[in-house]
């Protein structure tokens, strides 16, 4: 089945999408909800998976990795607590999905691909569709953003064994960063709150499995 892109399928598919895998398993920020009703989750994959976008279920992007399920997307976002003026940098770009749905919840995103194809695509892809208060770079974004600066929102959307040192010291004062970490094999989303007074505060939220973060401060490159 082809989903043309307004179309009645699409837009029936994602209604579905809403109220049996986000509402069903606790999200329930408005802002998360209408932005995930709104994308086009089927133009960030190929066209041959584009009738599985609005299933529960990771899709294969290349290279050997996934676009995350719509819950983990959603669920991620809504950790972040966005109100709409914050810069979130962004490890791990990937299809460019997750990025659009930050896009639309805050002011701007950095955004780091470790993998040059995917990086060169996912930034041809938002252009394409007009999320312009996206910057993208390719790199590796254990190491944090090239730049020395500090981010309100930090989200890793690959597991890490430990949330690199670069990446917490990059986060604002009251500043939120949201990651997978643990083991190559599974992961517990943690979410972690610089205060006010600079000492870190870490909360455990919930089991996810996630592709590797590789990189300095990651998991080791085994590729040969
Ligand atoms: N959020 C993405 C989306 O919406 O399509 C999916 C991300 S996928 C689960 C994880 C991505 O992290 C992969 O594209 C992978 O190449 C990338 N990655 C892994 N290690 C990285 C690193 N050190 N720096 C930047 N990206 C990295």
């Amino acid at each position: 089945m082809r989903i043309p892109e307004h179309g009645m399928v699409s837009s029936r598919a994602r209604d579905r999408m809403i109220r049996e895998q986000l509402l069903s398993q606790g999200i329930n920020d408005p802002r998360v909800l209408a932005v995930m009703r709104e994308t086009l989750r089927h133009l960030f994959v190929e066209e041959a998976l584009a009738s599985r976008a609005y299933g529960d279920e990771n899709l294969p992007i290349g290279e050997g990795q996934t676009l995350s399920q719509p819950y983990t997307v959603a669920r991620m976002s809504q950790a972040l607590n966005l109100t709409g003026p914050e810069e979130v940098l962004e490890i791990g770009t990937g299809s460019g999905y997750q990025t659009a749905i930050l896009s639309k919840l805050c002011h701007k995103v950095y955004t780091i691909e470790r993998l040059p194809t995917l990086a060169d695509t996912a930034r041809k892809r938002l252009r394409r569709l007009g999320f312009h208060n996206v910057v993208c770079r390719q790199g590796d974004g254990s190491l944090g953003w090239p730049e020395e600066r500090q981010f309100d929102r930090v989200i890793i959307t690959a597991g890490t064994p430990i949330t690199p040192s670069s990446l917490i010291r990059q986060l604002a004062p009251n500043g939120v960063l949201v990651a997978p970490e643990g083991t190559l094999s599974v992961q517990n989303l943690i979410r972690i709150t610089r205060l006010a007074d600079g000492n870190i505060h870490q909360e455990t939220l919930e089991p996810c499995c996630f592709v590797p973060l590789v990189g300095a401060q990651g998991w080791k490159d085994d590729s040969p």
